[in-house]
């Protein structure tokens, strides 16, 4: 079993994580705050946007940000 995409490419990346929350004030919009989403962590390949599985010993949730084996 190979953690590599098929297509070769050597960059993956995580899903959108955060989003920036404005209000509109009748004339503006105006930052207000930046809310990140709690998902779960996954991989995609950068280049053909194929989701990586994942080997299960890495599906904890200690290991949320602990280095990928690729
Ligand atoms: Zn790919």
């Amino acid at each position: 079993m190979t953690l590599k995409c098929n297509c070769g490419s050597e960059e993956y990346i995580t899903e959108a994580n955060a989003y920036d929350i404005y209000q509109y004030d009748g004339d503006n919009f105006n930052f207000q705050r930046t809310e990140r989403i709690d998902s779960e962590f996954k991989l995609y390949c950068r280049d053909c946007g194929v989701e990586i599985t994942l080997p299960p010993e890495s599906d904890n949730k200690n290991s949320t940000n602990s280095a990928v084996k690729i």
